[in-house]
């Protein structure tokens, strides 16, 4: 399962160039991450998450897909 192409790019837009992430948990950001991205940097310095994995039953679309760093992306239990 991955997110379509059309789908990751509407959620970049969403996210203005910025990880999405808001995660209590990450001691590096308060509220949401800081970090800047370009869209041109996904697989290096950002991924298209899936907020509801697709083991627990999420799936490919706008609502489930967020815009995460490598740092937020890699610090969340698969
Ligand atoms: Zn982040
Ligand atoms: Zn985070």
């Amino acid at each position: 399962m991955a997110f379509s192409p059309e789908t990751v790019k509407k959620a970049f837009a969403r996210s203005g160039g910025r990880c999405e992430c808001d995660r209590k948990a990450h001691t590096w950001h308060s509220l949401r991450c800081p970090k800047i991205l370009t869209e041109a940097q996904r697989g290096t310095e950002w991924e298209a998450h899936h907020k509801i994995s697709v083991d627990a039953g999420g799936t490919d679309t706008f609502d489930n897909c967020e815009i995460l760093c490598m740092r937020c992306h890699n610090a969340i239990p698969k």
